[in-house]
């Protein structure tokens, strides 16, 4: 007989840029949550399974765990790489095998994916994304990511979206080289928080609004909004991270830029729908750790149908 996956107590661990979250959730619920500082892989994941191990100690035994990491990762069993972070610049992570170090800990299914993709099942789930069956989640911070959600399940292929990275036609007069170290003015090079503190000498924070900065990021984040709606063809964009959540005055003029960059071709998409395929995310800071949860609750789903037979 099923259990009800959702009612399951979860692990759930995030693996962001600067920080890692361990949680314990039941549904949408985070019950306990810890912080830890992100240093090296060795120390940083035995913090953070020593907290499990804790917590399952305790009485709490959770049914799942689940993993969202920052990328770029590897998610195809077949490949020696899977459930490792890859080609990361970050000192000591390339190649740490961040899954393994779990599964040699803990019986229970596990689950691996980007934090990205962790969040946009996040909010397919619980959030600003239910009911859709393509949408895409979006954090724009100290990098730019994006996840993918087809009915119900993330995207993976050759690896996964690397949304941030890709090249958006530019306003003429933005003449930034960017600051990615892959391609210089990916949009991560052009609108990512160190780049916006490297075009102004200022963090976002303290930027005015009428700075010109905002119009070259706008347009740019337009033009990446249009660029998914024609390829993905979401039915809604969901967008965290500082941009999203913390600076949702530049929404409508993300949108219009989409809006003008589209120029009328897609039938649904007019500047009064637009605030309905962009939205920000509406599980808001927790959209993270619930993603990782959420990445968890779909491995336990898994391995409940490969027992009883797909
Ligand atoms: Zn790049």
């Amino acid at each position: 007989m099923l259990t009800a996956i959702e009612d399951a107590l979860v692990a759930g661990i995030e693996l962001g840029g600067t920080k890692a979250l361990a949680v314990l959730t039941r549904g949408p619920t985070v019950v306990a949550r810890t912080r830890i500082p992100k240093t090296d892989p060795r120390t940083t994941l035995d913090a953070l399974s020593s907290q499990l191990s804790e917590w399952a100690a305790r009485g709490n035994e959770f049914e799942a765990i689940g993993i969202g990491s920052f990328g770029p990762v590897g998610l195809d069993p077949r490949r020696s790489d899977f459930g490792h972070v890859t080609t990361t610049p970050k000192p000591g992570w390339r190649n740490a095998d961040v899954r393994g170090h779990f599964a040699q800990r803990f019986d229970v299914p596990i689950g691996f994916d980007t934090d990205v993709n962790g969040a946009a099942l996040a909010e397919g789930r619980w959030g600003a994304a239910r009911t859709c069956s393509v949408h895409c989640y979006l954090t724009i911070g100290t990098g730019v990511g994006g996840g993918i959600v087809v009915n119900g399940r993330p995207v993976h292929g050759l690896v996964h979206a690397e949304l941030g990275h890709v090249r958006v036609r530019r306003r003429i007069t933005d003449t930034f080289p960017g600051t990615c170290p892959y391609h210089g003015d990916c949009v991560e090079g052009l609108v990512s928080g160190p780049a916006i503190a490297a075009r102004t000498g200022q963090s976002g924070e303290q930027i005015d609004r009428g700075h010109p900065v905002w119009d070259d990021v706008a347009a740019e984040l337009g033009q990446l909004m249009a660029m998914l709606v024609l390829t993905v063809s979401p039915e809604r964009i969901v967008l965290g991270g500082g941009v999203g959540i913390g600076q949702q005055w530049l929404l409508p003029s993300i949108r219009g830029a989409m809006v003008e960059a589209l120029g009328g071709y897609v039938a649904p998409i007019d500047v009064s729908t637009a605030t309905e395929l962009i939205v920000p995310a509406g599980l808001g800071d927790d959209a993270g750790p619930l993603g990782a949860t959420a990445v968890g609750l779909l491995a336990a789903g898994e391995t409940q149908l490969d027992r009883h037979g797909r």
